[in-house]
């Protein structure tokens, strides 16, 4: 996604590309599939907004959240809406309109490793050719690492290591009718989440989520699935979810969290979940990737051309700066609200507090949604919510005050090491002996 982006975006400013990817063919996958309002705003400020059309993507107009018989929804601020999509027609589409750039030229092949000249700068990659097996060099000023989240590259460029926070289970329903049109919805009556959302016209993505950092195997999975999600489906899903099961076909991948820590090196830079990662939960993963595309582009079209090295070192040192502060609250608000789902007092909070509406319940959506970078209103509304939850069960007895106790210490332990490692500002590490 991001190195296709990219390359859509910078190639008709005139920029010369390879694009290089083992695999251009349209991938079924289960990433990627919402995109916040945060997302489809920033395709638009590229001008790449009509690449959502043609391949029957939809609309979502906001959230829906359930427990138990209780269900409420939350509008994304108006005049924003987010779009469910597959993920690998929407990738197609960017490729497709990236190709068709003189200026971008395709390489089919597995990169494999980073040039380097005697000063430890990187001057290009190595890659494998498809087809041909033969393994190829290139040469360019810049080279952009987008190779995922199992990249090859994050160890020479990147400080950090990535961990396993729990796993996603993916299946599709057909003619499925959700209890809200055009929603995201959050199910919160079991003991974990569990999402779903329009991907296209007749189908509906279900992600469950299945805690811990170990891949579960399929009995575990089916137990999973019998235990703490059949119950909980709406009436109105259960036709098309049995049938589902019984079709088979799951998708499991792993949801990571990894904080941006690069290493600055001339002549390379990091792009996407290469780079960092947040829970899916919250679909923030391609509002950060286009975000990061919009900055990053911003800095490298600002200089009159690419001969320039320093120059270009000194722009994605820039990149690296102002893209922790966009999407600080993507990465806090990803993991803190899992952590908020898997915890029963926190999670019966949160429901009651968006229950309520309002300014709150309007803040907290456009966090969600990707449009309110501001550090202090996620802060803030992480507050409001504790202390509103302790405050509630205390209301209802004082008998409540150890389980009002521990909600605010668990809202801390939840918030405090995230806050730490997105807040504050990381010594980004510059030169190649440093790390
Ligand atoms: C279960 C799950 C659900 C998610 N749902 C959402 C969602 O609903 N909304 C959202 O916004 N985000 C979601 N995300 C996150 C989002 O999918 C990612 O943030 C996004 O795909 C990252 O894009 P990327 O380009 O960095 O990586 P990718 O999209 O993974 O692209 C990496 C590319 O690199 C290529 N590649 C890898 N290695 C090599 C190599 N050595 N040589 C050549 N090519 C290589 C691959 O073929 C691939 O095309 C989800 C993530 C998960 C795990």
């Amino acid at each position: 996604m991001a190195g296709a982006t990219i390359a859509a975006y910078l190639a008709p400013k005139g920029v010369r590309i390879a694009l290089i990817d083992h695999c251009f063919k349209e991938k079924k996958r289960i990433v990627g599939e919402l995109l916040q309002p945060g997302a489809v705003l920033s395709l638009k400020q590229m001008e790449m907004g009509h690449l959502l059309n043609d391949f029957d993507a939809q609309l979502v107009d906001g959230y829906a959240l359930l427990q138990g018989n209780e269900k409420i929804t939350i509008a994304y601020p108006t005049p924003h809406n987010g779009v469910g999509l597959h993920n690998g027609r929407f990738l197609q589409k960017i490729r497709e309109s990236a190709l068709q750039n003189e200026s971008v030229t395709q390489i089919h092949g597995k990169a494999l490793q980073l040039l380097e000249n005697a000063q430890h700068e990187i001057i290009g990659v190595s890659y494998r050719e498809v087809g041909t097996s033969e393994i190829k060099e290139i040469h360019a000023p810049l080279t952009i690492t987008s190779d995922g989240f199992f990249s090859n590259f994050r160890e020479s460029l990147s400080n950090n290591e990535k961990s396993v926070t729990s796993y996603f289970i993916g299946v599709i329903l057909k003619d499925c009718d959700m209890p809200f049109p055009k929603h995201g919805h959050v199910f919160l009556s079991g003991p974990t989440p569990f999402i779903c959302y329009p991907i296209s016209s007749n189908e509906v993505r279900l992600l469950v989520d299945f805690p811990g950092d170990q891949l579960p195997r399929k009995a575990l999975l089916q137990k999973h699935l019998d235990t703490n999600v059949t119950p909980y489906i709406p009436e109105c899903m259960q036709k098309c979810y049995q049938k589902a099961l019984l079709d088979g076909g799951f998708k499991v991948m792993p949801n990571h969290y990894m904080a941006a820590k690069p290493i600055i090196r001339k002549g390379a830079v990091m792009l996407g979940d290469a780079l960092n990662m947040r829970h899916p939960l919250t679909g923030g993963g391609l509002t950060a990737v286009f975000s990061d595309i919009e900055i990053l582009s911003a800095h490298l079209l600002a200089m009159p051309d690419f001969s320039n090295l320093d120059l270009i070192h000194d722009k994605i040192e820039a990149y690296y700066r102002d893209r922790q502060q966009a999407n600080a609250n993507l990465n806090i608000l990803a993991n803190a609200l899992y952590g908020v789902m898997s915890n029963d007092l926190l999670k019966t909070a949160v429901f009651k507090y968006l229950q309520l509406g309002g300014k709150n319940a309007q803040e907290s959506i456009s966090i969600l949604a990707g449009l309110n970078r501001n550090h202090y209103s996620l802060i803030k509304q992480f507050f409001f919510l504790a202390v509103f939850g302790a405050f509630d069960l205390v209301r209802q007895g004082v008998g409540n005050l150890p389980n009002s106790l521990k909600l605010l210490f668990d809202a801390l332990l939840i918030i405090k090491p995230l806050a730490k490692n997105e807040l504050t500002v990381k010594a980004v590490v510059s030169g190649y002996f440093k790390k």
